[in-house]
């Protein structure tokens, strides 16, 4: 298949009419978002959604996101707004948050994976937006990676995993949050979160303090689980090498991690996965930091990158520090688990 690139160094008005033309005729766009960079389709048109699936390898069951440019599109895909959506979308639209509500017939079943709900976000990065705008439909868009691998937060991983698959891939800045959005169901009381993101737990506390975290996201999910998002039953986000989480004191960590490097004869088949304060103890290995400590939204917006950094290289084995679950770090927790299949070692 043919993949047009986009790059908006000029002409933009006219190249994000193009770009919204390849939705109107239902095929796929790979964008930029402040979360990730997302593959879009017209969410309404079935076919055109089929595509995305089919792009990522995406398993059916798994329901995709609708992107909308504007507040009031809202009205025609779902079938009541309650109070404390309306709330969360005055506090946090446009940006990082996806709420769930109970769908219209409009959307089809192809779209929500057969589910009578639907996630709605509108996104903040002015790019994402333009388009939707432009598209004149709203848009439904997982995250533009082969189904399985890390998100990709710059254009030219969502090339590397997607050119030659979908219709057109705009070029736009690196995602600034770096994680996908925060899942909120709305459909329950209280409202209740399906995956953490860059909109904090406390972020949402302070709109209504009875916002809880679904207590199956952060552990291993049983064989027979059943999740209220499902997606969250999939491994995700992985690089291609094994990943483990050594999870407890900073120098502990430091210590039992150089301790297992020193079983690899060969530095190139191990990899380190650090942060600004600690890179300098570690001796051996490919060792890639993902920022300092003492700024975990620059952690969240390289994780998938560093990730993904491992795939260039011999790296069979990967090892990972661990973040203090709280704030951002929920998040950055959430998706580092998935991507190590929580294999994770307390110390
Ligand atoms: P992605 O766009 O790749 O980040 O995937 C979207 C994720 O949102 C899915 O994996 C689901 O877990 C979740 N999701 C989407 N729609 C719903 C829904 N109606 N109910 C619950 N979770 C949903
Ligand atoms: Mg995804």
């Amino acid at each position: 298949m043919k993949t047009k690139l986009i790059k908006l160094d000029g002409d933009y008005e006219k190249k994000i009419e193009i770009a919204g033309e390849f939705i109107r005729e239902g095929g796929t766009v790979g964008f930029p978002t402040e979360t990730v960079y997302g593959l879009g389709a017209n969410a309404l048109d079935e076919e055109a959604v089929k595509k995305i699936f089919i792009a990522k390898g995406r398993p059916q069951d798994n329901p995709l996101i609708v992107h909308i440019a504007e507040l009031e599109e809202i009205k025609s895909l779902v079938k009541d707004i309650p109070d404390i959506a309306k709330d969360l979308m005055k506090n946090f639209w446009p940006g990082p948050l996806t709420l769930i509500l109970n769908k219209k017939d409009i959307i089809p079943d192809m779209t929500s994976a057969g589910l009578k709900t639907i996630g709605i976000r509108m996104p903040s990065n002015k790019v994402a937006r333009d388009f939707i705008r432009a598209s004149k439909r709203p848009i439904a868009a997982p995250s533009a990676n082969i189904s399985g691998r890390p998100s990709p937060t710059k254009v030219q991983s969502c090339i590397d995993d997607l050119f030659g698959k979908v219709d057109c891939i705009l070029s736009g800045e690196n995602s600034k949050v770096g994680l996908e959005s925060t899942i909120v169901d709305c459909t329950s009381d209280p409202a209740c979160v399906l995956r953490p993101g860059g909109i904090t737990l406390e972020m949402l506390k302070s709109v209504d303090e009875r916002i809880y975290i679904d207590k199956s996201i952060m552990e291993k999910p049983k064989s027979d689980f059943k999740p209220k998002a499902p997606g969250m039953k999939y491994r995700h986000y992985a690089p291609k090498a094994s990943l483990k989480i050594i999870d407890g004191d900073l120098q502990k960590t430091i210590e039992k991690i150089n301790e297992m490097v020193q079983n690899y004869i060969d530095d190139k088949k191990v990899g380190i996965i650090a942060t600004d304060e600690t890179l300098k103890y570690y001796k051996h290995g490919v060792v890639r930091s993902l920022g300092s400590r003492e700024f975990p939204l620059q952690i969240a917006q390289n994780l998938f990158e560093v990730l993904r950094s491992f795939d260039d290289t011999e790296v069979q084995q990967i090892y990972s520090e661990a973040f203090e679950e709280k704030g951002i770090g929920i998040a950055i927790m959430n998706r580092l688990k998935k991507a190590a299949g929580f294999n994770i070692e307390k110390i």
